[in-house]
């Protein structure tokens, strides 16, 4: 038997059923606060008074929730899945729901640092082959090192917040030198982002480095491919990637994808020690792409799963605390672009349009090879149980044209 809530809505088709309880943060008008969704609804966790220290509610943000460590998230997960189940607590919770429609939400943590990875094999081998030939196509290190590079916090904005199209240096191949223009190559990346809820100074294991992840979002790292291809080369991405990170506004918390717990593709080299995970390390979470041109319908463009994945967050985690680097609360570690084996199921325009050779056709005529102004970008994501699933709402981006050129930029 489903557990129920007496929130009707949540019974039903919803992201956000009793045992999902993703952790946000929402403004109705008095300002931003923590607040957990249930069906069409938020639970508003500072007026809630479920027991639990104010303080770890006091800041709109939940960060304070995640220092308090595993057995406070267990705690307050049981405790939520009580009084959200039994008819007992109605009349006193429910003066504390509001609904989802109309709220305005905000980043559901402050992001202390962010750390993107390329954790997905058949999209570093697709970019690989577009950017350097078949034959070079993996980097030698890639199947022992989850690599990554060191991305912008300050980057990441919720889910809803419009971007402009970069401007940035490029150099075509046929160009004699670099020019400085809006890019003409804007596409997404489609992710996995694990939100880090301890902290770490030295190495962790596998094992500690899982048990330090509070959740995952979805994760949009809008890239320039036309910056990135002049700029990567020897230190990887730099302004290609930093306009913009859009994360979903709800943290799904790891209790409750545990069910979804899915092994990684086997390896195909052994794997150092450190980095050996026993057991599935990944989640059968369902992925998808749409895009909507400015006043037109949605299409999905790209189906896949996060069981793509390579390489795992807590491996990924490991990796990056391996040196003594220390990991701090609010760390933010983007998966890598999760493609599948097929053309439908790769996660950014640069593989589904092969570099623009293949334009993806998008409804009423339409094609892409990468984004327009005024396209509007989401991602979805979901873990389907028997009878609910487990969604993480939209994570989505309006692109607008390119800001003007501050005089000082012009020639
Ligand atoms: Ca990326």
């Amino acid at each position: 038997m489903t557990p129920k809530s007496w929130v009707e809505s949540a019974n039903g088709d919803t992201d956000f059923p009793i045992q999902n309880l993703p952790c946000g943060v929402f403004d109705a008008g008095r300002g931003p606060r923590c607040g957990v969704a249930i069906g069409d609804m938020i639970l508003d966790m500072t007026e809630a008074e479920l027991g639990f220290e104010p303080v770890l509610f006091a800041e709109p943000a939940w960060n304070r929730v995640m220092e308090a460590g595993p057995a406070k998230w267990l705690e307050l997960r049981e405790k939520l899945t009580e009084v959200l189940s039994d008819e007992g607590y109605r009349d006193k919770v429910e003066p504390h729901l509001v609904p989802q429609q109309g709220v305005t939400m905000h980043l559901p943590f402050r992001v202390a640092e962010y750390t993107d990875f390329y954790a997905g094999k058949h999209h570093a081998t697709n970019v690989g082959t577009m950017f350097r030939g078949a034959e070079n196509a993996l980097p030698p290190n890639w199947l022992s090192i989850p690599i990554g590079y060191n991305g912008r916090a300050s980057s990441v904005v919720v889910s809803g917040t419009p971007v402009h199209r970069p401007w940035g240096q490029i150099k075509g191949p046929d160009d004699d030198l670099p020019r400085f223009a809006p890019s003409r190559r804007f596409d997404i990346e489609l992710e996995m982002g694990a939100v880090v809820g301890q902290p770490s100074q030295g190495m962790v294991s596998v094992v500690q480095a899982d048990e330090m992840i509070f959740g995952y979002v979805l994760l949009n790292d809008w890239s320039a491919r036309d910056i990135q291809a002049w700029e990567y080369q020897p230190l990887g991405p730099f302004q290609a990637k930093a306009t913009a990170t859009t994360i979903s506004p709800w943290i799904v918390t790891r209790a409750a994808l545990e069910p979804f717990r899915a092994d990684a593709p086997p390896r195909e080299r052994p794997v150092l020690p450190y980095l050996r995970q026993e057991g599935p390390g990944l989640y059968d979470i369902a992925l998808e792409v749409g895009l909507a041109p400015e006043g037109g319908d949605e299409t999905v463009i790209a189906r896949t799963s996060m069981r793509e994945l390579y390489w795992s967050a807590a491996q990924q985690l490991a990796h990056h605390a391996s040196s003594g680097c220390p990991m701090r609360v609010g760390d933010l570690l983007g998966s890598g672009t999760i493609s599948g084996p097929t053309q439908e199921s790769r996660g950014s325009l640069l593989e589904l349009s092969w570099g623009g050779k293949e334009p993806v056709e998008i409804g009423g005529g339409q094609t892409r090879s990468f984004i327009e102004d005024g396209d509007t970008l989401t991602l979805r994501g979901h873990a389907r149980g028997d009878g609910y699933r487990i969604g993480f709402g939209a994570c989505t981006g309006k692109v607008l044209p390119a800001a003007p050129l501050p005089d000082r930029a012009r020639e």
